[in-house]
């Protein structure tokens, strides 16, 4: 997309479209289960132009919750649907859907079983590592214009109804051109709290830092190293 002169955002939309089609990805199908066995998608898109963005929490019909993002951005005055809301809302914007079982996977219900052996059935933090594979992408075009995209499933066992990070713009996903545009992935309720998306571009905006070190900086000392990581570009196309 971006090397025929395309659009930061169609760029985007397409890559991350094509990772939640991809089982191997905590996205779409193949996305990590509810302690409940089931799977509930959040997805957010960001044009970093007109700082539009839209987002889908706890999808589970929804095919490409990336996309369905991308149509609530530009096809309703809100930013973020969640539950049964969201896929009304899905129906009036005509995404593809699918039924709840297209997205399992074994390999994740093995995954889901071994953890909630571990847990005891327990209420504990999901653990993060049997989480990592949420997708994102970045991107900046020939017309100077970024975009960002994150989707996932959350984390293994997760309770039902919890929202991560992902969906919401400034702690999983932000776009500015007058800074960057930066996709999260890891312990979601770590990035809510440091607003991690938001703050990487606010160390580059206001305190002048290089992407790098504002990376380096969010990363190391406003997370904990373990939390997770993120993807980034800015307006001078350092990654
Ligand atoms: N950040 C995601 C969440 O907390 C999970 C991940 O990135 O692996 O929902």
């Amino acid at each position: 997309v971006l090397a025929g002169g395309g659009a930061s955002l169609d760029a985007v939309e397409a890559a991350v479209r094509s990772l939640e089609d991809d089982e191997l990805f905590n996205a779409g199908r193949g996305a990590v289960l509810t302690r409940a066995g089931t799977c509930e998608l959040d997805a957010s898109i960001m044009d970093g132009r007109t700082l539009k963005c839209g987002a889908g929490a706890g999808l589970r019909t929804v095919r490409n919750p990336i996309t369905f993002a991308r149509r609530v951005m530009e096809q309703t005055p809100h930013i973020l649907f969640t539950g049964e809301g969201a896929e009304t809302v899905a129906t009036q914007l005509g995404v593809d859907r699918v039924e709840p079982a297209y997205f399992i996977t074994p390999r994740r219900r093995e995954q889901l079983d071994k953890r909630m052996r571990e847990l005891g059935l327990a209420a504990a933090s999901p653990d993060a590592s049997l989480t990592r594979g949420t997708v994102g992408c970045v991107a900046l075009d020939v017309h100077g214009n970024i975009a960002a995209g994150t989707s996932t499933g959350g984390m293994t066992a997760k309770m039902p109804g919890r929202v991560g990070d992902s969906p919401l713009i400034g702690a999983g996903c932000y776009a500015n051109n007058a800074t960057l545009g930066v996709s999260c992935t890891g312990t979601g309720e770590q990035f809510i709290r440091n607003a991690a998306a938001h703050e990487l571009s606010s160390l580059v905006r206001y305190r002048g830092l290089s992407l790098d070190r504002a990376a380096r900086t969010v990363l190391t000392e406003r997370l904990d190293i373990d939390d997770g990581g993120l993807i980034a570009v800015d307006r001078e196309a350092n990654i």
